[in-house]
């Protein structure tokens, strides 16, 4: 289901967005070698807490911890705990925060100490396919206009966008309608129309774009070539005019 939202949702959406990002932002920073994932969960955690909000991703489907903490060939879902960054690791953070019943989701990815050449790439890449999707979120179009500028701009690169995952409508509830592919054909998909709030979140692979999930914990998610992974999100606004980034500072 599509849930237009009210003024006053979007005014909580907007406190809940600017909450996400804080904790992200806390998380981001903290990345570098020695550092264990776990020791991010608790920053992001604290932060969320101390603003009156509750992180969604904690047991959201049964995930055990607060965001998700994928490293190198992790694509998403990744579970902080005791591993301990490693110089020249990427590290993707996905962070939720839930704010008087509305949500925020962004994510970002982090270089942990001197990264190679074709990391760094790949990460900045996946971040200019989010902004330039961006520019198609605009009422009147569909989801598939921004779903076909990230994967052109993203194979243009030889990259490849993941499949098995995509961004969402999200509000009231972390994931709701409507889906929002990386990939795809313009003038395909939902239409977009104003008070519509969509995660925008494209999962970049080095290599190929199949991707499996661990059968131990039942959460990360790793390509399947062992190629590193990049992931961008941010909770953005549908509008009459430019679209507007929620999960902002
Ligand atoms: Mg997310
Ligand atoms: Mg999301």
């Amino acid at each position: 289901m599509i849930y237009i939202k009210n003024k006053e949702e979007i005014a909580l959406m907007k406190k809940a967005g600017q909450i996400t990002k804080g904790a992200l932002q806390k998380a981001i920073e903290a990345v570098r070698p020695g550092v264990k994932t776990i020791e991010l969960d608790r920053i992001a955690e604290e932060f969320i807490r101390k603003c009156n909000a509750t992180p969604s991703f904690f047991r959201y489907n049964g995930f055990p911890m607060h965001i998700c903490v994928s490293v190198n060939e992790e694509v998403v879902h990744g579970i902080p705990g005791e591993y301990v960054i490693q110089e020249g690791d990427i590290v993707s953070i996905d962070c939720g925060a839930c704010y008087k019943g509305y949500h925020g989701d962004c994510a970002d990815t982090a270089f942990a100490g001197a990264v190679s050449e074709e990391a760094r790439r790949l990460v900045e890449a996946t971040k200019e396919s989010f902004f330039l999707g961006l520019k198609q979120a605009v009422a009147g179009n569909r989801v598939g206009d921004i779903s076909e500028t990230i994967q052109t701009f993203i194979e243009g690169k030889g990259y490849s966008i993941v499949r098995d995952l995509e961004g969402h409508g999200i509000g009231a509830n972390l994931h709701e309608g409507p889906s929002v592919p990386n990939f795809g054909r313009a003038g395909k998909g939902s239409k977009l129309m104003p008070g519509m709030t969509i995660a925008v979140e494209p999962m970049v692979n080095l290599g190929k774009y199949d991707v499996y999930q661990d059968a131990t914990d039942n959460w990360t998610i790793r390509t399947l070539d062992g190629s590193l992974s990049a992931h961008y999100e941010n909770t953005i606004l549908i509008t009459d005019g430019e679209p507007v980034i929620l999960t902002t500072l």
